[in-house]
Order: structure tokens, then sequence, then C-alpha cells
């Protein structure tokens, strides 16, 4: 049985079944180490990294989200001065791409949108990667314009990509509970599809370690990897640990130990080896230690230097606002890894 499972595992097909008799059959160790080696055949020994800066332009929101400890009532709002003087910085210090998210801010409409993405674009050559599905849902709903028409605008006022945030878990009956007024599963398949049938590639996140059950991990990456196989659009997966300080969800959920972080990304990379190529660990969320150490469980990214973090860090993340190259250089080869910058969509700098 268990060499047919693997046939499957190698050819990228691994079932449900299958990684539920992997984890509880396997020794830790085992599975590791099998995770470990996929990572290997598909990438090597090169880990990448990319100088971004990120942006977020508002913590002023109308959503609801339980785990959400950034929102907050009298929000603030960047200007577009204080916008442009921001990707000025990230510009300096040799930055390719700005990312940029922010709250649900009341009565922002489609045009707002664009006019950011249009006054960062005629100042600055920089990829863009910005805004959320859930962020695109807000901006077609506000205008009254469908969501194939808004991603078309955003796309021609310098939309390069878009961060697969708000994917949360994508089940709606754990969503009812954890984010109920976010777009449901389908909303954001339908949305993140439609980014890649335009050629707006995305990234692919889970959020992990509230409500949900190990089997509805697994159910979240597999409904990525069949998207996955539709439009090839995704440039990498990111397993998101939630962070329970100041929120409400922080205060009837379980903590995260060590070995549930290191089993989320040894088995997204056991299940997304042959579709997504890209398994990246966050250190904001993890803290830096913790994402080195994913390097050896299936990870072959360490995101972004970032400059700026507002998210994590209302949550209680200590892991700070920034990393330097050389901070991602000494990480990547402190595990006997190769480090290599690389552009928002993996290409080798
Ligand atoms: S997670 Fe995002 S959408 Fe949800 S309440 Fe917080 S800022 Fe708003």
């Amino acid at each position: 049985m268990i060499d047919e499972i693997l046939e499957r595992v190698l050819e990228g097909n691994t079932t449900k079944d299958d990684a539920l008799y992997l984890v509880a059959s396997l020794s830790f160790q085992e599975l590791f180490n099998l995770a470990d080696q996929l990572r290997l055949n598909e990438v090597g020994d090169t880990v990448t990294y990319v100088v971004n800066r990120n942006i977020n332009f508002t913590n002023s929101c109308i959503g609801n989200c339980a785990f959400c400890a950034f929102k907050n009532e009298a929000g603030y709002v960047l200007s577009e001065e204080q916008i442009l003087q921001k990707v000025q910085e990230a510009v300096e210090i040799g930055a390719t791409e700005i990312c940029i998210q922010g709250g649900l801010l009341k009565g922002m409409v489609l045009d707002d949108y664009c006019g950011m993405l249009e006054s960062i674009k005629s100042n600055f050559e920089v990829h863009i990667h910005a805004f959320s599905p859930m962020e695109i849902f807000h901006a077609s709903k506000n205008s009254n314009v469908d969501i194939k028409y808004a991603l078309k605008a955003l796309k021609n006022s310098g939309l390069n990509s878009m961060p697969g945030t708000a994917a949360e878990i994508l089940d709606d009956s754990i969503r009812r509970k954890i984010c109920p007024s976010k777009i449901s599963a389908e909303q954001w398949i339908n949305i993140i599809t439609t980014a890649h049938s335009l050629g707006i590639p995305t990234t692919a996140t889970m959020l992990y370690g509230h409500v949900e059950s190990f089997n509805d991990r697994i159910d979240h990456v597999l409904l990525i990897r069949d998207v996955q196989k539709k439009t090839k659009g995704f440039t990498e997966f990111i397993p998101l640990p939630f962070m329970s300080n100041n929120n409400h969800l922080g205060k009837v959920t379980r903590r995260l130990e060590g070995i549930d972080d290191i089993k989320v990304h040894a088995i997204s990379r056991i299940l997304l080896h042959k579709s997504i190529k890209n398994i990246q660990s966050s250190w904001v969320k993890l803290g830096v230690k913790s994402a080195q150490m994913m390097l050896l469980y299936g990870v072959n990214d360490l995101g972004g230097t970032l400059m700026e973090e507002k998210i994590t860090k209302s949550a209680g993340g200590t892991a700070g606002e920034y990393l330097s190259p050389n901070d991602l250089e000494n990480l990547i080869l402190g595990v006997g890894r190769i480090p290599r910058r690389r552009n928002t969509l993996y290409e080798l700098i």
C-alpha cells in the first residue's frame, strides 16, 4: 500500500486519504525527509527571497474578521504623498516589489484603487503586488462593476500581481466562524481564477491554527492544487500560522506547537510539489528562527525584506518589520542552502 501511495506522491497526485495515511503511518522524521527530498527534486538547494516593501495604506475596515488585530475604528489612511514617499524609500534600497494591502475602507471605489496604482507607476518602475481578493470584491461592489471589469481596470492601471490572501481556510462553515463577512470560498476561487485568466498571477495562502482540523488543512491545500492544475497562475504557496494576540479568536482557540508548523509546511510540499514549486515560510508570522527551520522541511523561499509590516505586528508578531538581504542570506547559508535573490515572479536576479 505504501508503495502505491508513494508512487502517487511522486506523480503529484497524492489524495486526501494518502496524505492522512502518510501522517498517521510515517514517523515525523520519515514524513519530513519525504518533504525535504521532494523539495530537492523540484528546486534543488537554492533558496530565494525578494527585496520588497509592504505598504498597508489604511487600517480602517468595515470587515469583522475574528482573527484581526489590525483594523482600528480610529484608523489611519495614508495620503498619496505618504505612499509615494514609502515607495521612494523602497526603490532607493533596491526593492523590486511594492506589496500593497489595506483594510476595507468604507466608500473606497475602484477608481481610488486604480488611482493609487497609477500614481506609483507614473513615478517609479516597480512591480506592484497588490490587493487581496477581498479588496478586489470590495472595489467592484462599491463601484457596481463585475469582478472581471475591476481586475481589467486594475491591470490597466499597473497591477502586476496579487497576494492570495483572504483565503484563510476555503471552507464556508469555517469562514462563518472566523470571518463571517468575508467573501465565500467560491467567490475567492472565482476572483483568483479570473485574475489568472487575465494574466495576473497570484500567490496562495492558508491561515491555519485556529478552529480548523488537520483534515481541513489538507482539503484547503488540495483545493489550491485543483485551481493550479487548471490555471497555473499561482507563483507560490504560503502557510500562515494564526497569531493569537489582540483579537477575539485568540481567546477561544488553542495554541499551535512547533511540530504543527513543520507538519503543515511538510504536507504542503508533499501535496503541491508538482503543481506549485515554491513553498514559502513567513518569517513575520513564524519568527525568524522557525522560518529558517522550515527550510529543512520542504520550504524553498523566505519571502521578502518587507521594510514595514503592521498586520502581524498588531496581532503580537515579534519578528520585526524588516530583514535586510544580508540577514536573509545568512539565514539561508545557516542551513547549508544557496541564497538567491528573485523578483516577484521567481526570476532570479
Ligand atoms: S482581516 Fe482584513 S478584512 Fe478582516 S477585519 Fe481585518 S482588515 Fe478587515
